[in-house]
This record gives structure tokens, sequence and C-alpha cells, in this order.
């Protein structure tokens, strides 16, 4: 079943084909962060506008990379929500559309179901995990541990009571001066820092439970910065203690989540899974305990089309799909999805 994916749930159009016999088959991304740049943040209505732009080229795109047609299509997924209503309603729209035309079966897909399955989309070294798991979401707007019991039963075991940890990546690069969006430059610039030249506090790992707070990390960040002498290598040394910080607190919440749910396997994703040290230290976590690890490919872990056609194509594929209205989500408990039972 060969079936397109589609995301505009926030500044990324995202499309892909993923086909369940011969896996991923062409992906393409559009990133509109230039746009936001200059707003310091996404402004929802330019982003609306952008994917009605950039959609329908990346559709086409995306088909002849694949060496489809559009007529080769068994069923369209689209990103439902969580998002921004304005932006999940030009893919939604989009994807019924096309859908409709072609007379096959669409789906809403659920974003943070699409991150969280993303490690499932491709072989590892050790094959592709299998449920029950322990699922870490670490993105731009979620930091959850989720107990996976099989593909669509996610129990919620913990999440940030504040900002999300990609949030705390942002806002803290944009306190040190670092240009929209900061994370991902922060995670550069630490690779240069020392280690404890700054130490920060690992939140909320001196009590049980498995919730987080990061923003406290980011105001004790903000007075060590403030009192510096503000220098290059001192930025460098900032940006490691905190990513240290956080990459010890959630790892140290990892370990007790699988201990608490009794798995031996994690699956880690979302656009801070793509962070380098994270990855190191959950792999030698997982060593240690002589369990496993698994993660997506790093352009994977941000928001992607592929995700997206994956998850919604194993849900078609189980007979699952929605009625023919545009409707979105754009908030939407994780736990009230369907289970997917594979034929
Ligand atoms: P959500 O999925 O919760 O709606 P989102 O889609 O905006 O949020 P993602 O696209 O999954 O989030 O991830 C983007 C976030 O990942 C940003 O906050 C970004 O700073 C962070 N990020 C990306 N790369 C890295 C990295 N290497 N290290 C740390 N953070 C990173
Ligand atoms: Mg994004
Ligand atoms: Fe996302």
């Amino acid at each position: 079943m060969k079936v397109l994916g589609i995301e505009t749930s926030c500044d990324e159009t995202g499309v892909a084909v993923y086909d369940t016999d011969a896996g991923l088959r062409a992906h393409a991304l559009y990133s509109q962060i230039a746009l936001h740049a200059e707003y310091g943040g996404v402004v929802p209505e330019l982003a609306s506008r952008d994917h009605v732009r950039k959609l329908l080229p990346l559709i086409r795109q995306t088909l002849a990379e694949a060496g489809l047609g559009i007529e080769d299509l068994d069923g369209v997924a689209y990103t439902a929500g969580p998002g921004l209503v304005g932006a999940l309603l030009v893919g939604a729209g989009v994807a019924r559309a096309l859908a409709w035309a072609l007379e096959v079966p669409a789906i809403g897909v659920h974003h943070m179901e699409g991150h969280l399955l993303a490690p499932l989309l491709e072989d590892g070294p050790a094959g592709r995990p299998q449920p029950p798991f322990v699922a870490l979401l670490v993105s731009g707007g979620h930091t959850q541990l989720i107990h996976v019991e099989a593909i669509g039963r996610y129990r919620l075991l913990g999440e940030t009571l504040d900002d999300a940890a990609g949030e705390a990546f942002d806002k803290t690069a944009k306190l040190m001066g670092l240009p929209y969006p900061g994370g991902p430059q922060l995670a550069m610039l630490a690779e240069r820092g020392r280690p404890q030249a700054f130490r920060f506090s690992r939140p909320m790992t001196d009590r049980p439970g498995l919730d987080f707070s990061f923003s406290g990390l980011k105001t004790q960040v903000l007075l060590a910065w403030r009192d510096s002498d503000q220098s290059d290598r001192t930025r460098a040394d900032v940006a490691r203690g905190f990513e240290d910080a956080v990459v010890d607190t959630l790892a140290i919440k990892c370990g007790r989540a699988l201990d608490a749910s009794g798995c031996d396997t994690l699956v880690v994703a979302g656009g801070v899974g793509a962070n380098k040290r994270l990855r190191a230290r959950l792999q030698a976590m997982a060593e240690q305990r002589g369990g496993r690890v698994a993660f997506p490919r790093p352009a994977f872990c941000t928001d992607n089309g592929a995700m997206i056609a994956f998850a919604g194509a194993l849900r078609l594929r189980a007979g699952q799909h929605d009625d023919a209205s545009v409707r979105v989500t754009p908030r939407w408990d994780m736990a009230s999805l369907e289970p997917v039972v594979s034929g």
C-alpha cells in the first residue's frame, strides 16, 4: 500500500510516500525558518500561507522522486493535530481533496504519534523495535515519557510542567544572543564548551516521579550569563553546562521510566532527539543496562512528512480511516487514540 504523508502542523512543510511493502520511497521538506526568523518566532498566518504556496510543488517533487504517478497512491495521511489550526487546515484540505478525487481512504494523524513512530520507520542495527517500550518525546512543544503498550496504545508516564526541552534550548540560546531558532546552534556551541565550567541543576531529579521542569534552568543560565564576561569562550562553556544539565536530567528520568514500566527498550523522538550528546548518553545507558535504545535518523527527529506517511500507513493498513470532512484537532490527547490492530 502506497501512502502519501503530509505534515503542516507548524513551520515545516513535509511530504513523503511510504510503501507498506517497500518502505520509504521518497520524502521532501521545506522549512519556513527564514520566513519567521525576523519575528523571532513562528507567525501563524504567515505559516499557513507558506504551506499553501509550497505543498503542491512538494507533492509533485516527492512523487517524481518516488517514480510514481498520483494515481498510484492507495491512501493519504495528514497531520490533523496538535498544531496551529490554520497550518493544519492547509494540509488537511489538500489531503482530503486528493483522497476524494482519487477515491482512496485518508486519515488524520496525531503529530506526536508521528514523532513517536519515527524510530520504527527504518531498520537500525538491531532491526525495528517492537512494543512494549518506553518512548521519550522531546520536541519544541512536548517533553513526555510514554509507555507504549502497543502501537496506538499510549500511557503517559510523565511530562514537563512548564517548558519543553526544545523550547528550553531555543529560549536559552536566545538569551545568550543566538539567532532564532537557536536550539541546534546552542548544541553546536556546546561541543566547544568545557564540561564543569558551569554547573546547573538537574531539575526534579532529587525526588521520585517522572515529570520534568525546564523553566528554572533557563533562569539559572540567564543569571550565570548576565554575571559573566560574555565572551565567546564563556558562551560555549555555558552552552555546555546547560546541555549537560538537560541531557543528564532526561537520562535519569528515562532510566526510572524503564524501571517503572519493566521495559528494556527505549525509543527517542522529536527535535531534541537529534542532539548528539543526548544520543551518546542514552546509548551508553542502554548498554550499561543491557537494554536497547532506538532513534530516528537526525533529519527525522524534527518535523517531516515521512513520519506522518508511516504512522498513517500503519493505521490505513489496519483498515482505519476518517470520514470525508476536513477536520483538525489543534489540541489532542494521545491517550485517546485508537489502538492499531494490524491484520
Ligand atoms: P512539537 O512536535 O512538540 O509540536 P516541534 O514540531 O516544533 O514541536 P520538532 O520539530 O520536533 O518540534 O523539534 C524542534 C525542536 O528541536 C526545537 O526546539 C529545536 O531547538 C530542537 N532541536 C533541534 N535540533 C536540536 C539539537 N541538535 N539539540 C537540541 N535541540 C535541538
Ligand atoms: Mg519546526
Ligand atoms: Fe514536531
